[in-house]
Parts: C-alpha cells; sequence; structure tokens
C-alpha cells in the first residue's frame, strides 16, 4: 500500500482522487490531549492535500491497463473450484486509482462494475461504432472483435501505460504486451505482491 504514510502513530491515507483519511493506529493516541490530536491532523492534512496538489503521490506508481473478463473470472459469475476477482477490487481500481480498468469479456460487466467496455473502446478509437456492424435479432454486432484484437484495441486507446494486464479464463498467453493472468493466479500474486496493485485496507480486511 503505498497511498500509506504513518507518522508516529498516525496513519494517512490518500486517493489518487483527492480523498484522505487520518487515523491513528495505536492506542497511545488516546493519551494526548484533544487538541493536539487536532493540530496534528489538520497538519497532516495541509500536508496530504500538498501532495496531492502536487501530484506527488503519483511519483514512480505505474499506471496499468486491466482488462478483465467477466465469466469464470469476477465473482459475479466464479469458475466453481476456483478463486475470483471480487467485483468490488474491481470498481475499486476503476474508481479510486489511475489504472485503466476495462470489460474485455461478458459485456454484462460493463453494467455491473461500472466499467468501459469493448464498444467504448471502439467508440474512442475509431470516433464510430460503425465498424460493430448491425445488430441482429440477439442483440449480437456481426463484427464483434476477437479477444486478441479488442486487447490491442486498449493498447492503441493507452500507448503511455506501464504494463497491460489481462484477467480472463481463456490463456491469452500468446498476446504480444500483454501479461494473462487466471483469477486465481491473479489473486495468488495480488496476495504475494508479486503483482504491484493497490488494494484498499478495507478490501484487505474482507
Ligand atoms: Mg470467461
Amino acid at each position: 500500500m503505498d497511498r500509506r504514510i504513518k507518522l508516529g502513530y498516525w496513519v494517512i491515507e490518500w486517493s489518487k482522487k483527492g480523498c484522505y483519511r487520518i487515523y491513528g493506529h495505536s492506542s497511545i493516541q488516546t493519551q494526548f490531549p484533544v487538541r493536539f490530536s487536532i493540530g496534528l491532523c489538520i497538519l497532516t492534512h495541509s500536508i496530504c492535500c500538498g501532495f496531492c496538489e502536487l501530484g506527488l503521490n503519483n511519483i514512480n506508481r505505474p499506471m496499468i491497463v486491466l482488462a478483465f473478463d467477466r465469466d469464470w473470472t469476477v465473482d459475479v459469475n466464479p469458475h466453481p473450484r476456483r478463486e475470483a476477482v471480487p467485483l468490488e477490487y474491481v470498481k475499486y481500481w476503476a474508481e479510486e486509482t489511475e489504472h485503466e480498468v476495462w470489460a474485455t469479456g461478458n459485456q454484462l460487466l460493463v453494467e455491473e462494475a461500472e466499467i468501459p467496455g469493448t464498444i467504448e473502446s471502439v467508440r474512442r478509437l475509431k470516433g464510430t461504432i460503425e465498424p460493430f456492424g448491425e445488430k441482429d435479432e440477439r442483440g449480437r454486432y456481426e463484427n464483434w472483435p476477437e479477444r486478441e484484437t479488442r486487447l490491442k484495441i486498449l493498447e492503441k486507446l493507452f500507448p503511455d501505460a506501464d504494463q497491460y494486464i489481462v484477467v480472463d479464463d481463456l490463456d491469452l498467453k500468446h498476446v504480444e504486451n500483454w501479461d494473462h493472468y487466471y483469477a486465481w493466479t491473479f489473486m495468488e500474486n495480488l496476495r504475494d505482491g508479486t503483482l504491484d496493485i493497490e488494494v484498499t485496507t478495507t478490501l484487505e480486511s474482507e
């Protein structure tokens, strides 16, 4: 968690979108007068806001394009015997971090996680969704791009990203420039710190 700093027994956390919270992590804090605590809060508040203003909290943090499949990947439809990525994690990265979070599998995830998906990626890249062609009676487009193409579109949209990660129960290791994970390996790597993606304390404690 690189958006958390400890000042003595105080812990200060802040999000890239400007939210912050300050709390004591030790019972020692109760021994100090309230006025002192408030003073310290105001001071740390100013420091935090300063950091956010200057964008200092973004230094050295990689921007990752995270592409999520839905079925057998996110916990709205998990693999029957394997770990899935909690929907709340996907939402958190989309809302609270600078990473780009996209739905590249079943597009139901667009609404569920409130993230953009394949249609939006083409709209942004081409300025139109004409390449999809007509919709059939089941609501399916004539020219829905292959999974690999969906990833390549995102790569073109975010050429400066530090890393491209796709989480999918289909093997996509062959896609150049992309790191493929199954949901269960993704979660393992997240836990053991191999993957440098921030997780909030709220999510960690769940
Ligand atoms: Mg799937």
